[in-house]
This record gives structure tokens, sequence and C-alpha cells, in this order.
């Protein structure tokens, strides 16, 4: 999540979000900035484009499902395994809890299942999860999350990081493939993880919440262009199986990179999850030609996260959703960092591919939960 997004990034994606209302209360300019959940006006324009978040961590369905409802809004819901999480250290207690979601959602949500990726030395481990992954599936799953620690966490007796090229999970990304599913790859995070604490960043809090994830300062750890190179060997060796690069493939601070990835591999698109303000902080001619360019591989999502307990509003959730589609949607102000953004006013039909079209098609069965069993 979050900054994942992270699991951990719940925490990060909610103080981005809570920031921009804050913020919004200071008006640096004539403009009035727009902030907090929708008018009444605002969110029947936002329904009709039958709006699909693709990056959802929610674990108890009330009352996350009636805002759903209320926004007629459709989520894919992901399991993460990260052992550095009490609450998502467990795979089938997490899954049966995502299920649970699906199940009250009234089609509204999906299951995207995934992988313990630390036991992966052991013997059988690719047949294990194999099988898994093929009981999901056959629960209706549309889809796999590959985590970030993967990369950045767990190591071989030697010491060497475990890479998403390693041999080991070659079978698993074959099974995915051949089963029409896709993966949803986090690896990496944003470059600040790797750079000296700014306060000007996006990340700088999650950072300092959560220090076992920063690899500045860190020895022996890879590098984020290492960590990308193995996924983009992955897109290479495996040109059937459809990757979605979640945090627009951790390539945030880059679209020039970003574009080059989306026009050399034809199986990657990204989601946009928790990574909205490093889109809000470009100069807006460069997002709305980006996102013009790129208009059929930009998926909307948010990272928004909700379980027992979850200590967010509805309303603070509400208000994600409602500051992103201003920024894309709209020529309204809103505010990141007390700085005013002005809003992208995209077409309608570019709103509908990010918002809609694109989650259907990358993500094939998401909208056919009736199939969840
Ligand atoms: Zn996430």
């Amino acid at each position: 999540m979050g900054s994942e997004g992270n699991m951990k990034g719940f925490v990060l994606l909610l103080t981005l979000g809570i920031a921009t209302v804050i913020s919004g209360g200071q008006e640096p300019t004539t403009k009035k900035a727009v902030n907090g959940p929708f008018s009444n006006e605002e969110m029947q324009r936002f329904r009709a484009l039958s709006p699909i978040d693709v990056h959802a961590h929610v674990f108890a369905p009330d009352p996350f499902i009636s805002m759903l409802q209320k926004l007629n809004l459709h989520i894919l819901d992901i399991l993460v395994v990260d052992d550095m999480s009490p609450s998502h250290r467990d795979l089938n207690k997490e899954r049966s809890e995502a299920l649970t979601v699906v199940h009250a959602s009234n089609g509204y949500a999906a299951l995207c299942t995934s992988f313990d990726p630390y036991s992966f030395n052991q013997p059988d481990y690719a047949r294990k999860v194999i099988r898994g992954l093929n009981d999901d599936f056959a629960r209706g799953a549309i889809a796999v999350k590959l985590w970030k620690n993967v990369g950045m966490e767990i190591k071989d007796a030697s010491g060497h990081y475990l890479m998403a090229d390693n041999p080991v999970f070659a079978p698993i990304y074959q099974d995915i493939a051949s089963h029409r599913k896709t993966l949803v790859a986090h690896l990496a995070d944003p470059d600040s993880g790797w750079q000296p604490p700014n306060p000007a960043s996006p990340d700088y809090e999650y950072y300092r919440d959560h220090p076992s994830a920063y690899m500045y300062g860190k020895q022996g750890v890879p590098s984020k262009e290492e960590i990308l190179r193995a996924r983009d060997h992955v897109l290479e060796q495996n040109p059937e199986l459809r990757v979605v690069g979640a945090h627009l493939g951790s390539m945030e601070s880059n679209l020039t990179e970003l574009g080059r990835h989306l026009d050399k591999y034809p199986n990657f698109a990204v989601d946009m999850a928790a990574r909205m303000p490093y889109l809000e902080m470009q100069p807006r001619e460069t997002m709305i030609a980006f996102v013009t360019k790129f208009q059929d591989r930009l998926i909307y999502g948010t990272d928004v996260g909700f379980s027992r307990g979850s200590s967010e509003t509805i309303g603070e959730l509400e208000a994600v959703y409602a500051n992103d589609w201003r920024y894309l949607a709209t020529a309204d102000t809103i505010m990141y960092k007390s700085k005013p953004v002005k809003g992208l006013d995209l077409p309608e039909t570019v709103l509908r591919k990010i918002y809609h079209d694109n989650a259907v098609k990358w993500f094939p069965g998401i909208l056919n939960t009736a199939a969840m069993k």
C-alpha cells in the first residue's frame, strides 16, 4: 500500500490525503481550492464514469461497501504478504477477510491474490505456490500481487537479495499467464527511498515512519535500477504475461523513462496508486501530453486501505477519490503541500479509459464478480 505503498503505505496514503484536505484551508491564490468529499454534482459525474480502483487493500466490509455503492465504485482488493506487518503476515487470514469483503460487495469488489515469497528456497516451492494460486483462480481471483519484499528485503543463504527474475519464479509467471490472469508488480519504491531525507518529498513521512523500508544509508542493498532491471527481465521473458506495475511502475519521478517502458513492453501498463502527488508536481501541460499519449496504459488506483478497527473514516477515503478526480477531470484548483494545483480537465474519452476501460482490459473479469466463489 501506500507508499507502498505498502501495506504500510496505508498510512502514507492517508497522510497524503489528509495533507491535501488540511492544506486546502490556505488560499494562496484568489481561486478557491476545492477539497474534501464530493459535492452532489461532482458525485454524479464521478458515478457516471463507472469508476474502478485497481489498487485497494480492504479487509472489512462495513462501512466500506456502502461507500462503493454510493460512489458506484468497483475495486480490486489486493492481498499482500508482509512479514513486517502483524496484520499482513498470514495469507490465509487475509484471503478469508478479503473474500468476506468480495462476497458482501454486491459485485463491487474483485480479488487479487498473492503468494508467500519468503519460503522461496524450500523444496517444491513453485509447485506449492502454483497449487495455491490455482485454488484462488478457481475461487474467482483475477490477478496476483508480487510485492517489494522481493528485491528489497528477502535474501538467500549467501546474502544475495531475491530478485523478481530469479528462476524460482519462472513457472509461477507461466502459470499466471496460462490462466490469463494479471500480475500486479510492486517492485522497488520511489527514488526518495534511496535518497537523503527531504521534507518536500511526498514520501518523507512514510520513510520516517517505516525505517525498515528506507534503503538510504543501508549497506549492501540493491539499487533501484537493479530491482527494476530484474522486473524488466520478467517483462521480456514473459511476453504473454500481462503485468501492471503498481505505483506508476516505480518510475514516478521520470515520466520519460516510464514512457520508454510503455513503448517497449506491450504487456506492461501501470496503476497510479498513491503517486498522484508526483503527477500533480509536474507542469500541467507536461501531464496533459503524457496522459494523452499513454491513455491506454494508465489505470486509476489509490492504495486505500480499510480493515477492522481502521482509524480512517469513510469521509477521508471519499476525499481521496474526490481530490484525485478533481485533478484529472476538472479545471478546479486543488492543494498539494500548500501549493495550488490546477486540474488537468481531461476529455471524457480519456477519463473513461483511465477510470474504467483500461481496468477492464488489463484485469479481465474485474466486473464479473458473480464468478467469485
Ligand atoms: Zn498497495
